[in-house]
């Protein structure tokens, strides 16, 4: 059988997260959260002691760490050597001040896009992050860019209680070299600035279905 690959990119807190997930509940795909993975890494540099700058220890971990990605239930999950980070240590304030960084290093990005690519062996997926339909899976005809204001953004982020500078975070990952965030080609932005969950993934499903998707029970 042939897997797909939907794509869903954008800045932090533009509200990817939820309308993805609801998408892939939608459609019965499995949904990958390719943040998490960048994530987990962040984590592990942090909880070894190491500064993401200092590449070659980075690299020097991430030869004796071994990533595991898979799924519980409907949602993506990932281990390194063998255990599942923490949410609330995925989230954490640390992480935030320090992702953008690992996300910075080609070699860890090489790495995750392996095992993000690895998912379609599985299943079909809605794929969340930055570089999903610019770099994961270029070809897909299935991609949307998820934008919202810089106000409703820090709103949305201000309202999970989290401490993270997203204007920092996004110039970081606009600005790196490799796999920037950008608006990949033939992908349909959508602005989620004033849209309900409902409404958000209403318009999703609109820009899938021009794109040529087509799904059980469509109207
Ligand atoms: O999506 P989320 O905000 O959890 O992503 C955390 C960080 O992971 C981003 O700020 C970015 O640095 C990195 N990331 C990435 N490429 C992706 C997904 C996330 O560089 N596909």
């Amino acid at each position: 059988m042939n897997h797909f690959a939907i794509a869903i990119d954008g800045p932090a807190a533009s509200g990817k997260s939820t309308l993805a997930k609801k998408l892939a509940e939608k459609l019965g795909l499995v949904m990958v959260n390719s943040g998490a993975m960048y994530r987990a890494a962040t984590w592990k540099i942090l909880s070894e002691g190491i500064s993401p700058s200092d590449t070659a220890a980075v690299l020097a971990l991430l030869d004796r760490t071994t990533f595991s990605c898979g799924r519980d239930g409907m949602l993506s999950t990932i281990a390194l050597n063998g255990n599942v980070p923490p949410d609330d240590a995925l989230r954490s304030p640390e992480v935030n001040a320090n992702v953008s960084l690992t996300a910075a290093i080609p070699e860890i990005r090489t790495l995750l896009v392996d095992l993000q690519r690895g998912y379609l062996d599985h299943s079909s997926v809605v794929m969340e992050g930055r570089d999903i339909g610019s770099v994961v899976f270029p070809d897909t005809p299935y991609k949307i860019y998820v934008d919202a204001s810089e106000e409703v953004r820090e709103a949305r982020r201000r309202a999970m209680g989290e401490t993270d500078s997203l204007a920092k975070r996004d110039a970081a990952d606009s600005q790196r070299k490799t796999a920037p965030l950008v608006v990949a080609e033939g992908a349909v932005v959508l602005d989620n600035s004033d849209h309900t969950v409902e409404s958000g993934l209403a318009a999703m499903l609109e820009i899938l279905r021009k794109q040529g998707l087509a799904w059980e029970n469509e109207k």
